[in-house]
């Protein structure tokens, strides 16, 4: 249940009204926030980011779709309607969508279930054909597959895609309806190359590759990739991403089999920020059984001067690494709570991972560890990140991370960055009670 405090500022949030540069720069009428202010009166979803709430509120704001006109307020609770409702990727109408349950992605235009097999029918694709094709034994390791199997692997892969890839537009609010279990089982949200996205009060799960690929060359033993995030972000800019539930859940990682002696994985990233995304705030979310959760730029070349990003009172349970991993840009990662005991199979890696020169600063978190976990295992690098560490609590002693990971590795994290941040709102300069504060208070399905 939420708490008084968190019922306090649940109100606030209610009755801040967008910056009058936001309203200005999105050429929103005044009219559109007129709302008498001791009433409360702007419901879910229309409401915005609120000011100096992170990288997003930077400059223009986040609005996301708040101001639609009546035509563009859609209530969906299919697969085709969530696609007729976001209309072409490019158009830039403001739109509210409000998602009514869950909604399965893996269905047709009908609404009928569709299978792994739906997708591979017709493309000649089958996974005992692609096994014996690439098999190192036969195949080697030096090349990526190809020919007729990953041509045919690919085919069934695009199939796929075509149904379960949501392309979200600009201006456009995608929010749960309250009370009724609303998310996207199955799908993946893909906010590219534009701006003014809001994804509020959804549970993200199952978001699944039917077709992983394999990769001989990848590491030193190859690696099986999937293609699909639960939500991801590509040359974005102003994306509030508030109270989601992220998981893996029903199908875990532990019942992945294994081929050519690698785990078959079919789960990408939970929330990836890549491609010279930017100004984006991940608010109040919880990652929970996941692998790879939360990438900020692709690679170690990703765009300088972009990926900023602020990650602020999210709770990480049950997750291996990426919480996030960091590159390039100016992450500010604040009052989290980082739970590291190992739930259903996910045993962590690491939390926070720093590297190709990002500059993070880290502060007032909280981490559980259990009971024989090492400290210097909760952050990560390349050599070349920064991470600046301040009033962070392992079991509620006050801990420096860096400090420990330093001592234990030679790829040492820098202790400096070259900015301080400023659009912190919410920020509370202590870790303490974290664990029970953001409990109650994170996730799909808490707001109303
Ligand atoms: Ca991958
Ligand atoms: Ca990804």
């Amino acid at each position: 249940m939420a708490s008084p405090s968190h019922r306090r500022s649940l109100r606030t949030r209610r009755t801040v009204l967008v910056s009058t540069a936001a309203v200005a720069a999105a050429g929103l009428g005044a009219a559109v926030f007129a709302m008498n202010a001791n009433a409360g009166a702007v419901d879910l979803a229309h409401q915005v980011l609120p000011a100096k709430d992170g990288w997003a509120a930077s400059g223009t704001g986040t609005t996301g779709g708040a101001a639609a006109d009546s035509a563009h307020v859609f209530t969906v609770s299919t697969r085709a309607q969530l696609v007729k409702a976001l209309g072409s990727a490019t158009n830039s109408t403001a739109k509210i969508i409000k998602i009514k349950g869950t909604i399965d992605a893996n269905t047709n235009d009908a609404g009928k279930k569709l299978t792994c097999a739906d997708y591979a029918a017709g493309t000649g694709y089958s996974l005992a054909a692609y096994l014996k094709a690439y098999d190192p034994a036969t195949y080697g390791r030096s090349k990526l597959p190809s020919g007729t199997q990953e041509k045919a692997r690919a085919a069934a892969k695009d199939a796929q895609a075509k149904n379960i890839v949501f392309k979200v537009p600009a201006n456009t609010t995608i929010v749960g309806v309250p009370g009724t279990k609303a998310g996207i089982t199955g799908g993946s949200l893909q906010v590219k190359s534009v701006d003014n996205v809001i994804i509020r009060n959804l549970t993200f799960s199952a978001t699944e590759d039917c077709f992983p690929q394999w990769d001989p060359t990848d590491g030193s033993t190859g690696n099986w990739n999937s293609a699909y995030d639960a939500v991801t972000l590509r040359g974005a800019t102003h994306v509030w991403a508030d109270h989601n539930t992220f998981t893996d859940a029903p199908h875990l990682d532990s019942a992945n089999p294994k081929y050519y002696g690698r785990e078959y994985q079919i789960h990408d990233g939970a929330l990836d920020i890549t491609n010279g995304s930017d100004l984006v705030t991940v608010e109040r979310n919880q990652f929970t059984n996941h692998d790879k959760t939360m990438l900020i730029g692709s690679s170690d070349t990703d765009s300088v001067g972009k990926l900023r990003v602020s990650i602020h009172h999210n709770v990480w349970k049950g997750i291996v690494q990426r919480a996030p991993l960091a590159r390039i840009g100016q992450i500010h990662v604040y009052n989290n709570y980082f739970d590291t005991t190992t739930l259903n199979g996910y045993a962590p890696l690491y939390s926070v991972n720093s590297r190709a020169k990002a500059q993070v600063v880290a502060e007032y978190n909280a981490w559980k560890v259990p009971s024989g976990g090492k400290t210097a295992k909760l952050l990560s690098g390349d050599g070349t990140g920064s991470i600046a560490a301040t009033g962070n609590l392992v079991n509620g002693t006050a801990t420096d991370l860096v400090a420990a990971y330093n001592a234990a590795n030679s790829k040492k994290l820098k202790t400096t960055v070259n900015w301080k941040p400023v659009l912190t709102a919410g920020l509370r300069t202590t870790a303490k009670n974290l664990a029970t504060e953001l409990t109650g208070t994170t996730g799909a399905g808490v707001l109303s």
